[in-house]
């Protein structure tokens, strides 16, 4: 038992004593690791000292990763929160999951991670900063405590009130600061979790637009910014536009830096206090990760769910397990999110159903054997975009249509075009072969969604609200 407790607020003090006190009458070392995953909302991996960012964005996630395993290519299933943390909880591609698109909830069929460790014996609790993660979305599915850590909207919010905020650009979400009460949310659940080792799932959402100066930190990145430049409203701020002044945007790249340091000093705490309820670190599995990447202008968009080109599908991935995941390992070969189920559930002795397309990667991190290569399957299907592709190490090919136009079949070759600028035509016998496996991978998603009675489940959403937020023009673009 460590002996020192984290930094602890205000009252909690004693009731965090009372359990250590509790705690420490257990002698035996627990027999299966905690577990904790960390989704870290619009977290681009190049932007972390890890993944060879230059400015101090990221010590935490950095010592991680040191005492780790980091993945040098990791991939999400789209590019906007809902269908990934499916993607994360299910193990499945988005078409198999079925939770692609704003209004649909995660059908009860589902076993996700957290129902497979909580009938192994764990106690599971998850935490979230942002709507698409609200219980209306059904990913609360095996959580024995699932807490919000809004601070701009009420816990207590109706689907309607959700859905609002979650599409709305202006939506009060998107100013929000949720880091400080999800460490104190944590905390606050640690005071009464008892002896039995835990899965923790939290979202951090801070690092997703609107972008906030802290003080303190943004002068980290940008001390000598004199320009006007607000951002907020950002998705609808027309000055952050592709032609903006350069010295302008490297101020918003800034503001996305000083939000990512802002959750990786937050990230530190909340591990300390993991670390300790876990009984060391040893005990503890850290999984640091995020949901979709964000681009900056480089295909003429901002902000993610436009488009499947790699600035929005890659994300950060790293794992440590002292003892089991060598320390300073980097593994080049790409993996997904939908991994993650059933190496964490192998790591906690559950088995993974037989349907789940992810892959265990513990004999890789642990003993370098080799895991099948397996592509990823990217998917973009909310109006007014269509899209799929097939991407591998080194080839990218799919199917995108917009606004309901025939769909155009294309490709990019990632070994000497990794900025997905050379496009590639649907003639091109490379492509071609790409999009018969991609359309094997469609097909057997759907088979995947069929034969388990998953989807679609629908939101309950008031009628006579949802054709008033189409007559105001909302999109399902807002995430
Ligand atoms: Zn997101």
């Amino acid at each position: 038992m460590n002996t020192s407790l984290p930094r602890v607020r205000g009252l909690a003090l004693a009731a965090l004593a009372a359990v250590l006190a509790n705690a420490c009458e257990h002698q035996d070392a627990p027999e299966r690791p905690s577990i904790v995953l960390i989704s870290i909302d619009s977290l681009r991996p190049d932007h972390l000292g890890c993944y060879g960012y230059a400015p101090p964005t990221s010590p935490t996630i950095d010592a991680v990763a040191a005492e780790g395993v980091r993945f040098e290519t990791a991939l999400s299933t789209t590019s906007w929160t809902l269908p990934s943390h499916a993607a994360m909880f299910t193990g499945l591609f988005d078409s198999a999951h079925g939770l692609f698109e704003n209004g649909l909830a995660l059908s009860p069929e589902h076993q996700t991670l957290a129902e497979l460790l909580k009938s192994e014996g764990y106690q599971t609790a998850g935490f979230f900063g942002g709507p698409y993660l609200h219980p209306t979305y059904g990913l609360d599915q095996g959580f024995e405590y699932y807490q919000s850590c809004m601070t701009q909207l009420a816990d207590d919010l109706t689907p309607e009130q959700i859905r609002d905020s979650s599409r709305a650009h202006f939506g009060p979400s998107h100013r929000d600061i949720t880091s400080p009460r999800t460490v104190d949310e944590v905390r606050k659940w640690l005071t009464g979790a008892d002896d039995r080792p835990f899965f923790a799932f939290v979202h951090l959402w801070d690092v997703h637009y609107d972008y906030i100066p802290h003080k303190g930190l943004i002068e980290l990145f940008d001390a000598d910014y004199q320009g006007g430049l607000k951002t907020q409203g950002y998705m609808a701020n027309e000055g952050v536009n592709p032609g903006m002044d350069p010295r302008d945007l490297a101020h918003v790249l800034a503001l996305y830096d000083n939000e990512i340091r802002f959750t990786d000093d937050h990230i530190k705490e909340l591990l300390e206090l993991l670390e300790w309820k876990a009984d060391g670190k040893e005990n503890l599995i850290v999984v640091i990760t995020a949901d979709h990447g964000e681009e900056f202008f480089e295909h003429g968009n901002k902000g993610h769910q436009h488009g499947l080109f790699d600035e929005v599908v890659k994300v950060p991935m790293v794992l440590r397990w002292p003892g089991h995941a060598p320390a300073g390992k980097v593994v080049g070969e790409q993996v997904r999110l939908i991994d993650l189920l059933p190496t964490l559930a192998s790591a906690g002795g559950a088995p993974t159903p037989a349907h789940v397309q992810g892959r265990d990667l513990l004999p890789l991190v642990a003993a370098d054997q080799p895991v099948p290569k397996e592509p990823a399957l990217l998917e973009l299907l909310v109006a007014p975009y269509q899209a799929r592709l097939l991407r591998t190490e080194s080839f990218k090919a799919g199917q995108a249509s917009f606004a309901g136009r025939p769909g155009v079949d294309f490709g990019y070759r990632l070994d000497s075009d990794a900025g997905e600028h050379a496009m590639l035509g649907g003639d091109d016998s490379d492509v071609k072969r790409a999009l018969d496996g991609m359309h094997r991978l469609v097909r057997g998603s759907q088979a995947i969604n069929r034969e388990l009675g998953a989807g679609p489940t629908r939101v309950k959403v008031d009628p006579a609200l949802e054709k008033r937020l189409g007559e105001l023009g909302y999109v399902d673009a807002a995430k």
